[in-house]
């Protein structure tokens, strides 16, 4: 069964250096395959305490070098590859996070099969999963992609840190669609989604279901679900919000079985 396990649900610099949510990104487990999304601080620990077998990652995906998006990644790669001794995996990143600002040490490098640069409207496998990478992002000056990735009778979105443009809605078409809900209020000086922005989005892209992730600490505070369901309610489409642990099995969901 197809299933996204939450790691951590805050993003962000206060949400990450207080880790009043985690901060370690997802697992996703589509076709048999398994990926490592976004694995910010905290992610092989959380992975730990929530009994996910990271030995058996298939991948590492990188949505941009900000470090609550990829700070653990050198010990994912360490994780997946048996400490180097068995070299598998692919792990997929913007060429910012590769080659000018590098996020990855050199000497694991040559521990996976393969280093994936992303580029904007490509589309990329891993294992028996296949996925497409988004427009690129408005996030200041982080090379940024979200994705989409083929499920067998569905697909599934992740839109990563970005300012709100028209054209994300068009890209990001999906059964489900999970989002980065940094903000509760609009602020033009920043490039994340707020409240306002991602009912926009759900309203744009019409899912069957939007999960809400990456919390920043004024969405924290007023209470994820809270939000989730003031969101839910303005668009009339079934939003949930993540939280640290949560397993989400992606065929039920859309079934409504849960
Ligand atoms: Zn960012």
């Amino acid at each position: 069964m197809d299933r996204i396990i939450f790691l951590g649900t805050g993003g962000a610099r206060n949400v990450m250096t207080t880790q009043v949510l985690s901060t370690g990104g997802f697992i996703l487990e589509i076709k048999n395959t398994m990926l490592s999304v976004d694995p910010g601080p905290g992610a092989v620990l959380r992975a730990a305490q929530e009994k996910v077998n990271i030995n058996k990652l298939d991948g590492v995906l990188i949505s941009h070098r900000h470090l609550d998006h990829c700070s653990d990644v050198n010990v994912m790669i360490e994780a997946m590859t048996g400490g180097g001794y068995k070299r598998k995996g692919v792990v997929f990143a913007p060429k910012q996070a590769l080659y000018d600002d590098p996020v990855i040490l050199n000497y694991l490098r040559n521990y996976v099969e393969r280093i994936q640069p992303i580029e904007g409207l490509k589309p990329y496998s891993c294992r028996n999963l296949k996925f497409k990478t988004s427009i690129p992002h408005k996030h200041g000056d982080a090379e940024t992609y979200g994705f989409i990735f083929y499920g067998s009778n569905y697909s599934l979105s992740y839109i990563p840190d970005t300012r709100y443009f028209r054209e994300l809605a068009e890209f990001y078409k999906s059964s489900i669609c999970i989002i980065s809900t940094l903000m509760l209020h609009r602020n033009k000086n920043i490039d994340h989604l707020s409240v306002p922005d991602v009912i926009c989005l759900i309203e744009e892209i019409k899912p069957q279901v939007a999960v809400l992730t990456h919390f920043g600490m004024q969405i924290y505070k007023e209470g994820v679900d809270k939000v989730a369901d003031k969101i839910s309610q303005a668009v009339g489409i079934r939003v949930i919000a993540a939280k640290d642990g949560m397993v989400i099995h992606l065929q039920e969901l859309l079934a409504g079985v849960n």
